[in-house]
């Protein structure tokens, strides 16, 4: 691959890890990160930031269209300024996906369904009281996602995510944010892969262990 197709490849793994990619690119993207170290890397360093978009329901915007929850562009443009070096066209795909989003819902609409991979249900103990949830996890070559239902998170409340794998090491598998008795659904991509993953926690804004899921 020639440093140009390198540079789009790159560009290209923001939409990647927001599922905007149509089936072809995305198999691309999963080839050349089997082979590619430098983009496995970045790739771990976007799914966390990438995640917040996810959390965003198609089903429910179809009954509420409408501009995306102020939350999801806070958590962007916090993103943003985390990181000034970021300044690759990837957020470019992050904003466009805001945009299909706030369109009414008929960008997500039309967008291409992903793949479907059958899901793994997980043994999920919440360790607060009121708090109820299952979990499912889906092996990809980059990481592992995990699929979170449930409902009793604090409303407006922040929660963030991590797996630990067999060494006890701990990645970032992204955030959400409470909506206490409504059903919450969230996705949350991590970069360790799913045969090396033992647990993951969710944690909240002191950092208090909320639920674990065995997986
Ligand atoms: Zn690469």
């Amino acid at each position: 691959m020639n440093i140009e197709d390198h540079r789009r490849l790159r560009e290209s793994l923001g939409a990647f890890a927001l599922d905007q990619l149509s089936p072809g690119e995305r198999t691309a993207v999963q080839a050349h990160l089997d082979g590619c170290a430098d983009c496995r890397a970045e790739l771990a360093e976007i799914l966390p930031l990438a995640a917040p978009l996810k959390l965003v329901d198609p089903a429910r915007l179809d009954q509420d269209p409408g501009a995306p929850p102020a939350w999801l562009e806070g958590s962007i443009l916090g993103a943003i300024k985390a990181e000034p070096r970021r300044t690759g066209r990837w957020w470019l795909a992050a904003a466009a996906a805001v945009l299909l989003i706030g369109g009414a819902g008929i960008g997500y609409a039309v967008a291409p369904d992903p793949p479907k991979i059958p899901l793994e249900s997980v043994q999920v103990t919440a360790v607060a009281a009121g708090v109820r949830s299952t979990a499912d996890v889906v092996p990809h070559t980059w990481g592992m996602e995990i699929k979170l239902v449930g409902t009793g998170f604090a409303p407006g409340k922040k929660y963030h995510v991590v797996v630990l794998d067999g060494q006890g090491k701990v990645a970032p598998a992204g955030e959400f944010i409470g909506t206490g008795a409504k059903q919450m659904s969230c996705n949350l991509n991590s970069a360790v892969l799913r045969a090396d993953a033992r647990s993951f926690e969710v944690l909240d804004e002191t950092d208090q262990v909320i639920l674990r899921g065995q997986v």
